[in-house]
């Protein structure tokens, strides 16, 4: 039910919002001080009060509210419905945010515009802080061979050969589609199942509950992990060579938060939107300040179920599904780094090669994991691709180096706009599932 918080919880909710200005303003002193020891301790206390308590949750949360998700809608036919629709939803929005992405990217041209000095000081920089990132030249490595491959990964993810192991490697893709078989699998067991379905049902529940506690330091983690964020980094870097190209990420996924996803949100799901994003702050702030839609999962379910009156059974499967899979905010990201660094390497892309950013970027984004950082390594599969198709190296994959020290930052807002995405999804799929 909509509105069921109390008053103590929704001043936890309007706190989050209050502790991200403040975070952003102390952060921004702090790297102005250079006070790197004070910022060092933030995170530590920002990881350790929001960041674990959430992961400690989620993976048993995800396991548990699929299956209660799927064996509260019964029939398998309805499970095939909502399956079908949300995949539908999930690629037509990511779809749109890579498209807007290259538009605006093309547009404005980000990378045209610097001096010679400037593009020669970002690449070999970026080369440098490249090959110091172990993750990102071992993704390079394995990104080489191909979409192929990058297909096969995601293909693999989804049929675990086994789902403890998957589990324990914290893929919960893998663990969905277990659930999945199991759900659709109980349901199916009518009398003999039962007890297994409440078990599942009870645990989630309890989850849900242990959530609700970690909600209370959502305002204080929050604040310490921003402050931490812009502290190391400090927000004078919009103003720097890599400030234009910054500006159109963040303007783009504006667009999308405030504009592309309330329109689907209003005409497929009905309501209004920006109620509803105002309703799911918390949630959102928390994406903001993890930068991570794994984190933040259990905020979305809690939140969604509560907050935004949308049904335990589509939230139960969309959130989930979607903080691993549905990340409109990595996609828009994707499209507008790559295109960017073919700008700085002197290459304008055509048509049809935006096309090919525009459909690998998606694809990019389906793999991302729900952590930090990990559509800057998945971006290795979108440089391939442009590569690939034309004809030559034109790219070095090293490149992808000059956009980490920025990444944080844009980081955080693509994933507010990932979260943002589930919870449309969550809403308009009520209509398809309703409690
Ligand atoms: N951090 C993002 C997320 O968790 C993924 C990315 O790096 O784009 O949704």
């Amino acid at each position: 039910m909509p509105g069921t918080l109390g008053a103590k919880e929704r001043w936890v909710a309007t706190g989050s919002i209050g502790a991200l200005i403040l975070g952003m303003f102390v952060g921004e002193v702090l790297h102005r001080q250079g006070a790197m020891g004070v910022v060092s301790g933030f995170s530590v206390a920002g990881d350790l009060m929001l960041v674990r308590p959430l992961m400690m949750l989620v993976l048993p949360l995800i396991f548990t509210s699929v299956v209660a998700g799927i064996t509260s809608l019964g029939d398998p036919s309805r499970l095939g419905r909502l399956g079908i629709s949300t995949s539908a939803y999930f690629l037509a929005t990511m779809l749109v945010a890579a498209a807007l992405g290259a538009t605006l990217v093309t547009l404005v041209g980000p990378g045209l515009g610097l001096s010679p000095q400037d593009v020669s000081a970002l690449k070999s920089s970026g080369i440098e802080r490249f090959e110091a990132a172990p993750k990102l030249t071992q993704a390079a490595s394995e990104g080489g061979q191909g979409l192929t491959y990058a297909w096969l990964q995601i293909a693999r993810q989804m049929l675990p050969s086994n789902p403890f192991a998957a589990m324990a490697e914290g893929q919960p893709l893998g663990m969905i589609m277990f659930a999945i078989v199991l759900g659709v699998a109980l349901a199916l067991s009518g009398d003999v199942g039962d007890p297994a379905v409440r078990v599942l049902n009870g645990i989630n529940e309890a989850l849900l509950r242990a959530v609700g506690w970690v909600l209370w330091i959502i305002p204080v983690g929050a604040f310490l992990l921003v402050s931490a964020s812009v502290g190391k980094v400090g927000l004078v870097q919009l103003l720097g060579p890599l400030g234009l190209y910054m500006s159109v990420v963040i303007g783009g996924l504006v667009i999308h938060m405030f504009i592309v996803l309330p329109v689907f949100q209003a005409v497929l799901g009905g309501g209004n939107p920006y109620r509803f994003m105002w309703n799911m702050r918390e949630a959102l702030a928390t994406a903001f300040a993890t930068a991570s839609s794994s984190a933040t999962l259990p905020v979305t379910i809690r939140v969604c179920e509560t907050e935004g009156g949308c049904s335990q059974r589509a939230t139960r499967f969309c959130a989930p599904l979607g903080a691993t899979l549905n990340m409109d905010g990595t996609a828009l990201y994707e499209a507008v780094a790559v295109v960017f660094l073919f700008q700085l390497y002197g290459v304008q892309l055509s048509f049809g090669e935006l096309a090919v950013v525009v459909a690998t970027a998606t694809l990019a984004a389906v793999g991302a994991a729900g952590i930090p950082s990990a559509g800057l390594v998945t971006m290795v599969i979108v440089i391939t691709a442009v590569n690939a198709s034309l004809g030559s190296e034109k790219l070095p994959v090293g490149a992808m180096g000059i956009v980490i020290g920025v990444d944080r930052l844009l980081d955080m807002c693509r994933t507010t706009v990932n979260v943002w995405g589930d919870m449309g999804a969550a809403r308009v799929m009520t209509r398809i599932a309703p409690d």
